[in-house]
């Protein structure tokens, strides 16, 4: 029921349906879709990786991925990197990303708090914005927008903060009451580190939108606002695109609807089980990201 309930948005095709019956997730696992064809891969020119729970859990990196990433590199693919964490500027993503061993460029990193800045700057120019954590505000300001960490903002940004505290819900609280524009990073009801699933940004969101009664504008996954931002900047077409991540509900489901080919890894938040109840059908499904070079090695040979 948990799983049914976090899924209700997403829609099983008949196709998809038949897949699973006929040959089951191991079969789509090594490289089939679900009439036993092979997937082209010879297709694929640019992968997204999703971050947390993909490349590195908390402070840890997931085994392999630096060098995974390095060897798709080397294979020609473009790398892009993909988060709904606000939590950070881009600058610093690829610092945490670098001390991982994955090797990342500015450019190439995707942040909800970059598409946060990219959507004020176009639809709300010059407004006054208050935004959770520090890694947001830092962005905004990166961008020129000018920052009111009061109740008298005209726009509140919310996303995962972990430094939150209840003068902050208080004042985005009241800002948004008397009309400022809600936006939200993402709305993940969970984030994961070494050992643990803690609160994510999608508390704090759940917070200020059941108080107020107000729908925020969602930037991150699995809405298209950010990767719609990512293709036209790099201009990548979808049907040559991968998207690996590590959660269905966010990462699966944006694929699914956007028509990037998907893969998820069991390295983070979603489970084998879930993929079941979800009726989401990634393309591939892999115990980590280590093992991505091997599959479209395999593909591609
Ligand atoms: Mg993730």
């Amino acid at each position: 029921m948990e799983g049914a309930e976090r899924c209700e948005n997403t829609v099983l095709s008949t196709r998809e349906e038949a897949c699973y019956s006929l040959h089951g997730l191991e079969l789509k696992a090594l490289g089939y879709n679900c009439f036993g064809v092979e997937f082209s891969f010879m297709a694929i020119k640019n992968i997204i990786f999703d971050m947390d729970g993909v490349l590195y859990r908390g402070e840890t990196a997931i085994p392999g991925a630096g060098e995974a990433v390095a060897e798709l590199r080397k294979k020609g693919m473009r790398v892009f990197f993909f988060t709904n964490n606000a939590e950070k500027t881009r600058k610093q993503f690829v610092e945490r990303l670098n001390s991982f061993g994955v090797f990342a460029k500015e450019e190439e990193v995707y942040t909800t708090s970059y598409g946060a800045a990219v959507y004020i700057k176009k639809n709300l120019p010059g407004k006054k914005v208050f935004a959770f954590s520090s890694g947001t505000i830092e962005e905004l300001k990166g961008h020129g927008i000018p920052i009111l960490l009061t109740k008298n903002a005209e726009v509140v940004v919310a996303g995962l903060d972990l430094e939150l505290n209840y003068g902050k819900l208080a004042d985005a609280f009241q800002a948004i009451n008397s009309g400022a524009a809600f936006i939200a990073t993402n709305e993940d009801n969970s984030y994961p580190v070494e050992d643990a699933i803690l609160p994510g940004a999608g508390a704090i969101v759940a917070a200020l939108s059941s108080t107020t009664g107000v729908k925020p504008v969602l930037i991150g996954k699995p809405e298209p606002y950010l990767l719609d931002i990512m293709i036209k900047e790099h201009k990548l077409r979808k049907e040559e695109t991968l998207m690996v991540g590590d959660r269905l509900q966010t990462d699966i489901l944006m694929a699914s609807r956007e028509g990037l080919h998907s893969a998820l890894v069991l390295s983070g938040i979603s489970t084998r089980k879930e993929i079941e109840e979800c009726g989401l059908a990634p393309d591939y499904v892999l115990d980590s990201v280590a093992e991505l070079p091997g599959i479209l090695k395999k593909q591609k040979g």
